[in-house]
């Protein structure tokens, strides 16, 4: 599954966080078992209101929800690039990530010792980046040597490769996260082969007090300011609120939400940014026995999507029968939405379409 990284430094409300989003998982998922994969891996139901709808109409016994992988990744601080605190297996767990969440402290608490004596997210957020940074300048340095003794001897692709890695580099050296490279379209495929850390897309979450979760504080602007600035993600979040919030049935937890001002949990919101951050969409599948939702990448075609479900279902596709999400709902249900004329056959070019509602025909 898709796997996004908690990393901030320490004393932010990391685990905090990550045990309100493995407890919600847990209570909202009823019939759908959570489970902990390590200790600081957890598996969280994306919530999909538009599956109770389909099930609805299908009659479907079971609801199953699309689910995303959180890591809270401890170990980071200054100096985790030069191997202080956990520093190495730190860097290793992040590169395994797809995305990352850099939680960020945005409340006060002179009980609560913060690392560099003083709350400033964006400080904060700096000697972060500043990190995976250096680490991804060491690991291009690492490599250049190698490549560019192939490339002066001719080689094709270790010329291609050590673009990249000067292009990385002067981004790098500009102070700059790789992300911000400007990447031909037809080397993204070696671009992410490169697994720099700070190639991948990131979410900075601002961890406000409890009295700032519906309005945001200084800081959370501050920290709103920057992902601007930078086309980045971010959301307002008091992770607080989230782990009370977290062991509260739904009823009392609607309550909860109305008293505090908020319009939905803002974990709700943290998958969802998750999930557009990793350029993620849902398809479905709907039947008497099950509704259920489908997490593909934008812009795979049908078998790829098909592929999800079984490997089998990719190797022996023939087509997919697909039904749009709103048509489904407007004709109410499979059959009808046949004989309208809205169920379509797609092969195996076919894009998948957010929403869309599958079949699929495949030999076995
Ligand atoms: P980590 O080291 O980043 O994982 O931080 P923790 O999640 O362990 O949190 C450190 C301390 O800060 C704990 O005592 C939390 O209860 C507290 N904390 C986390 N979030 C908030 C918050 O939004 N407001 C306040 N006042 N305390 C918080």
């Amino acid at each position: 599954g898709f796997k996004c990284g908690i990393v901030g430094l320490p004393n932010v409300g990391k685990s905090t966080l990550f045990n309100a989003l493995t407890q919600t998982a847990a209570a909202q998922a009823a019939n759908y078992p959570f489970c902990t994969i390590e200790p600081n891996v957890g598996e969280v139901a994306v919530p999909e209101p538009r599956l109770a709808e389909l099930a609805k109409i299908a009659g479907s016994k079971e609801i199953i929800p699309a689910r995303m992988n959180f890591v809270d990744i401890a170990g980071l601080v200054e100096g985790a690039s030069k191997g202080e605190g956990l520093g190495n297996q730190f860097l290793a767990n992040i590169r395994e990530t797809d995305a990352i969440i850099y939680v960020l402290r945005c409340f006060e608490d002179d009980d609560i010792t913060h690392v560099a004596g003083r709350v400033d997210p964006i400080a904060d957020l700096d000697i972060v980046e500043t990190e995976l940074m250096i680490a991804d300048m060491e690991s291009l340095e690492k490599r250049r040597a190698g490549v560019e003794k192939k490339a002066k001897s001719g080689e094709k692709e270790a010329k291609e490769t050590l673009a990249l890695l000067d292009l990385a580099l002067a981004e790098l050296n500009e102070g700059r996260p790789a992300r911000m490279a400007d990447v031909p379209k037809e080397d993204r495929k070696a671009w992410r082969m490169l697994q720099l850390l700070t190639a991948k897309p990131v979410l900075l979450v601002a961890n406000v007090d409890e009295e700032s979760a519906a309005t945001g504080n200084r800081y959370s602007e501050a920290v709103m300011e920057r992902a601007a600035k930078e086309g980045a993600e971010a959301v307002v979040i008091s992770a607080q609120i989230e782990a009370e919030m977290a062991i509260l049935d739904p009823a009392e937890r609607a309550e909860f939400l109305e008293m505090q001002g908020l319009e939905e949990p803002g974990l709700n919101r943290l998958i969802h940014a998750g999930y557009k951050l990793l350029g993620l969409q849902t398809y479905f599948t709907v039947g008497p026995k099950e509704a259920r939702a489908w997490t593909i990448r934008k812009g795979w075609t049908a078998p790829q999507a098909a592929g999800v479900i079984h490997g089998d279902f990719e190797k022996g596709f023939i087509r997919a029968e697909t039904i749009a999400y709103d048509d489904f709902i407007a004709c109410g249900g499979e059959t009808a939405a046949k004989e309208a004329g809205k169920m379509r056959a797609e092969g195996k070019e076919y894009v998948v379409q957010e929403g869309d509602v599958m079949h699929f025909r495949f030999n076995v």
